[in-house]
């Protein structure tokens, strides 16, 4: 039922009110008394967020109501309001028509594999603490979450000649990162502004080819950056001066560079880019690796040396600031960036950036495929240089391959990157050839 993101798909078919009301009614049996309830601007939202609430409320738990917010304001308010656990109804970048439902616990991380198998169990077992007559517990609205989470951001940035900085919001739950910036002094345009769950300004995932745009705005005016986030505003993306689309392992690279010194470490997927690891040997860091989604991302973050995290699907985390992926404080921290250290366009030309290849390999019984390619790679490579944390990963002299089942489709997802063209082809046909012998 869960995916790494929560639930996630059709609304009227996968997500429905009857796995809200359910999915309340488990979170309030586990023991949250107190749950802070968030949706973002898909309107299917109130039906599925009316439904969590009276599963939660009938198991006796409080609802602290936010309504319309980021995913991050409402990941953070359960901290700030003292409350035990939060619960967006969101698909994040997902098209208008899917919803779903994310759960958070009070450090600003999602809840975890432990976690999420308590609830699916207590919903496929139909086993939920129905409260008495009066144990119901209350709802009550709050309208100060946004200001907190503003406060919060001008916190944890200072700003000196604020640049000038156009926000595609595309018509998602991040009218925040406009607040803020303006609050900080910069001039913010927004294009996209208006929240509609239709996304009818662009497709809610920001890319390249989605946010032209963007681009185009940002090149024609006399913006230093453009900035757009995906429906609910956890993921932030950049656009240089030129209107040039940062491409996201550059960003990670000026993030993370940005975050770590001497001996820090960075969270990162197996899948990140070596332009992450150079640039952190630049300033003699260096990375710890994770399985790919923003929440492995998020429990390596709660190492002590671990000073930021960052996932390429365009997720950062700060973890003094908080343990989950915040687009408006990204937007905040690339503008002080490049007030400090600008214009955007020169440091995006400041980090390497390597030839990278990717090809989907269509197979049947991928799981079964995957052990075998795993088996084959610790025969035939030395220990040290094969990483099965998440599908296998191989690194060889001037770079590196992965091999990975796709979450969701019968594929296994192929990446390799080194240094030269050359380099990353010789890759590439050692990873064939590793697959073409166990298939
Ligand atoms: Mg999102």
């Amino acid at each position: 039922m869960f995916g790494t993101s929560g639930i996630r798909g059709p609304v009227g078919e996968t997500v429905t009110a009857d796995l809200a009301l359910a999915v309340g009614r488990a979170v309030a049996s586990e023991g949250h008394e107190r749950v802070v309830v968030g949706r973002d601007v898909r309107d299917s939202g109130i039906v599925l967020s009316d439904a969590l609430t009276a599963g939660l409320r009938e198991c006796g738990a409080d609802v602290i109501d936010l309504g319309v917010e980021a995913t991050p304001t409402v990941a953070r308010a359960v901290g700030w309001l003292e409350a035990d656990a939060g619960v967006v109804l969101t698909a994040s970048h997902n098209p208008p028509a899917d919803n779903g439902i994310k759960l958070w616990t009070r450090s600003g991380k999602a809840f975890g594999p432990s976690q999420r198998e308590a609830i699916t169990v207590r919903i496929d077992r139909d086993v939920f603490s129905l409260a008495s007559w009066d144990g119901h517990g209350v709802s009550r609205r709050h309208d100060g979450a946004r200001e907190r989470h503003a406060e919060a951001i001008q916190a944890a940035v200072s700003l000196e000649d604020p640049p000038s900085v156009i926000v595609d919001l595309g018509n998602g739950a991040g009218r925040l990162t406009a607040d803020v910036l303006t609050q900080l002094g910069c001039r913010v345009r927004t294009l996209n502004g208006q929240p509609d769950g239709s996304f009818p300004g662009r497709p809610s995932e920001p890319e390249a080819e989605t946010l032209e745009t963007l681009m185009a705005t940002v090149a024609a005016t006399d913006a230093d950056l453009g900035i757009a986030h995906d429906g609910d505003a956890d993921r932030m993306v950049a656009v240089d001066e030129t209107g040039a689309f940062v491409p996201k392992d550059v960003l990670f690279a000026l993030f993370a560079r940005e975050a770590a010194g001497e001996g820090d470490r960075v969270a990162a997927p197996v899948d990140t880019s070596l332009s992450v690891d150079d640039a952190l040997a630049h300033v003699g860091a260096s990375l710890t690796k994770t399985p790919v989604g923003d929440v492995y991302v998020a429990e390596a973050a709660t190492r002590d040396d671990v000073v930021f995290g960052g996932e390429p699907s365009g997720a950062w985390i700060w973890p003094e600031e908080t343990l989950c992926p915040d687009g408006p404080l990204a937007a905040a921290k690339l503008v002080a960036l490049v007030a400090r250290r600008g214009p955007l366009s020169a440091l995006v030309g400041s980090v390497e950036t390597y030839p990278i290849r990717r090809e989907s390999i269509e197979v049947e019984g991928k799981a079964e495929l995957m052990d075998r390619v795993r088996e084959s790679a610790l025969e035939r490579y030395a220990d040290g240089d094969v990483d099965t944390l998440d599908g296998v990963r191989v690194e060889r002299e001037d770079g590196w391959f992965l091999m990975r089942a796709s979450g969701t489709q019968s594929l296994i997802r192929l990446t390799a990157e080194a240094r030269s063209d050359e380099a990353v082809m010789a890759v590439l046909e050692e990873a064939r050839g590793l697959f073409e012998a166990t298939r």
